[in-house]
């Protein structure tokens, strides 16, 4: 028997609740063998506009839109906000059905790592700079991505999994670890949804007092002071007068740097092709990320669209 229900979008209810890998597999092989398509869209939850995006997406191309609910603890480090993510099982399924999910997997955290679990992945360079950099989040943080995502994908085994561009550097992580892993998925990047004053939508926005919340409208508007002078002047005076708006809101960045976007090489200049402009600070209890894609002729891609986000702190 087909999940899918005829009236959609469902109900909350119409949406089936899977916690165990074996149930999981029997339900999509079924689903598989009658020749409909799997989308997947992995995510912490807490959701807001940005993962409805994603979902939407799934929605409208494949027959099966699974979501991951898992808060993966391989992916925080000691003393990062693991125990205080914000979860909202019941707000998420009502999102999920709204966007039309069919079923959403929502192991506990022993069904993902079983006892003696002793394996990663482990994607090499792309994971060693920006927020992998040893002194900032470090590589650990995108082995356990890698290593969860990798999971998911086995035990889904989805058609097309859908990311957010809000997480470039994961997206890059995991285009890489599909290629090299011969991983059969189709890989799609969406755009990063912003709220309207152009701070992007985060769980972690909900750590921010009503004074961060201001602050943290700087990120973006750095981003976008960068897209305008790079069409002027050079790569690196426009990151300097990212910087700038940043050090007006009293802003310290982690990094604000371009890069290739697909290897993550420093990028000096536009000529040679597009560069990704990420950047992460601290901003009160969050930390947070965000990045724009200067194409190679200096001239802005991202659209902003939004609504309101919920909440919580660490980032990418
Ligand atoms: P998370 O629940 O934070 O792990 O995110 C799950 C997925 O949603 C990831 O692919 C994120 O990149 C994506 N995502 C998070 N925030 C946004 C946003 N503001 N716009 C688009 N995608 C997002």
């Amino acid at each position: 028997m087909s999940l899918l229900t005829t009236d959609r979008p469902h109900a909350a209810a119409g949406v089936k609740l899977v916690r165990a890998k074996g149930e999981l597999r029997a339900i999509l092989a079924a689903e598989r063998a009658a020749g409909r398509s799997v989308g997947l869209v992995p995510t912490m939850g807490y959701l807001h506009e940005g993962h409805a995006s994603l979902l939407r997406a799934a929605r409208a191309e494949c027959d099966l839109v699974v979501m991951s609910l898992f808060v993966n603890p391989t992916q925080f480090a000691p003393g990062e906000d693991l125990e205080r993510y914000p979860r909202d099982e019941e707000g998420d399924t009502e999102l999920a059905a709204e966007a039309g999910v069919d079923l959403i997997y929502a192991p506990p955290v022993e069904e993902v790592y079983p006892d003696g679990f002793a394996t990663a992945v482990e994607v090499g360079g792309l994971t060693e700079v920006l927020c992998g950099d040893p002194g900032r989040r470090g590589p650990e943080h995108f082995r356990g991505v890698a290593t969860v995502v990798a999971k998911l994908f086995n035990s889904v085994q989805p058609d097309v999994a859908w990311f957010g561009r809000k997480d470039a550097q994961q997206v890059a992580v995991i285009r890489r670890m599909v290629r090299d892993l011969d991983i059969p998925v189709r890989i799609e990047a969406l755009p990063i949804v912003r709220e309207p004053d152009g701070l992007a939508m985060s769980s972690r926005n909900a750590y921010l007092s009503a004074a961060d919340r201001e602050r943290a409208t700087a990120l973006s508007r750095a981003l976008r002071e960068v897209e305008r002078l790079a069409r002027e002047d050079s790569l690196a005076a426009a990151l300097e007068a990212g910087r700038r708006v940043l050090a007006e809101a009293g802003i310290e960045p982690e990094y604000l740097e371009a890069r290739d976007p697909d290897s993550l090489q420093l990028a000096t200049d536009l000529g040679e092709g597009p560069a990704l402009v990420a950047v992460a600070a601290q901003i009160g209890p969050a930390r947070l990320i965000d990045n724009t894609e200067l194409p190679a002729d200096g001239t802005k891609t991202h659209a902003y669209r939004g609504k309101s986000a919920r909440r919580p702190e660490q980032e990418g």
